[in-house]
C-alpha cells in the first residue's frame, strides 16, 4: 500500500478516471477530495503492486461494483466509440489491434487519435500503443495497436 501522497504525486494530482485535477488540500468529505483507487481487476483478483491510482472520492465511489467509465471528449467527432476501459484491458491482456471509433473525416480521426494517445498516456501508462487511421467505407477508422 502506498500513501495518498505517494500515489497523488505519482499521478501528478490528476484523477485517472475523469482526467481532471485533484486538490490535495480538499476536505476529506468533499466529492472532489483525493482518494486512492486500489485498481482491483474485473475478476476481483488483487491488482499488482503499483496499480493504485489517484481518483476523486466521487469518481472512485461511483466505480463501486460497476466498471469505471472513461469518457471520450465531447469535442471529438467519433461514431460508435469503443469503451476505453474494456479496450485497454483487452489490449493489455492479449495485445493486437482494435478499431476504437469511426470518424466522418480524416481530420476528425487524426484529432481523435491525438486525444486518445494523450488520454491513455495517463490512464494506462504501462500500455505501449500507437494509433492508425484507415480509410474504409467512406469513413475513417481509428485503430489502436499495441507495440
Ligand atoms: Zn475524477
Amino acid at each position: 500500500m502506498s500513501t495518498l501522497k505517494e500515489v497523488g504525486e505519482r499521478d501528478a494530482w490528476r484523477c485517472w478516471l475523469c482526467d481532471e485535477p485533484v486538490d490535495p488540500g480538499a476536505s476529506v468529505n468533499a466529492d472532489r477530495a483525493p482518494s486512492v483507487d486500489s485498481g482491483a481487476s474485473p475478476k476481483g483478483k488483487k491488482a499488482a503492486a503499483g496499480a493504485e491510482r489517484l481518483a476523486h472520492r466521487a469518481c472512485n465511489t461511483r466505480k463501486g461494483a460497476v466498471k469505471p467509465v472513461v469518457a471520450w471528449s465531447p469535442e471529438l467527432f467519433v461514431v460508435d466509440p469503443a469503451p476505453i476501459v474494456t479496450t485497454v484491458e483487452r489490449l493489455t491482456r492479449k495485445g493486437g489491434r482494435e478499431v476504437v471509433a469511426r470518424c466522418p473525416s480524416r481530420q476528425d480521426a487524426d484529432k481523435a487519435a491525438v486525444w486518445l494517445l494523450d488520454r491513455l498516456s495517463r490512464f494506462a501508462p504501462g500500455l505501449a500503443v500507437t494509433t492508425q487511421v484507415e480509410a474504409g467505407g467512406g469513413q475513417f477508422l481509428l485503430v489502436l495497436r499495441t507495440l
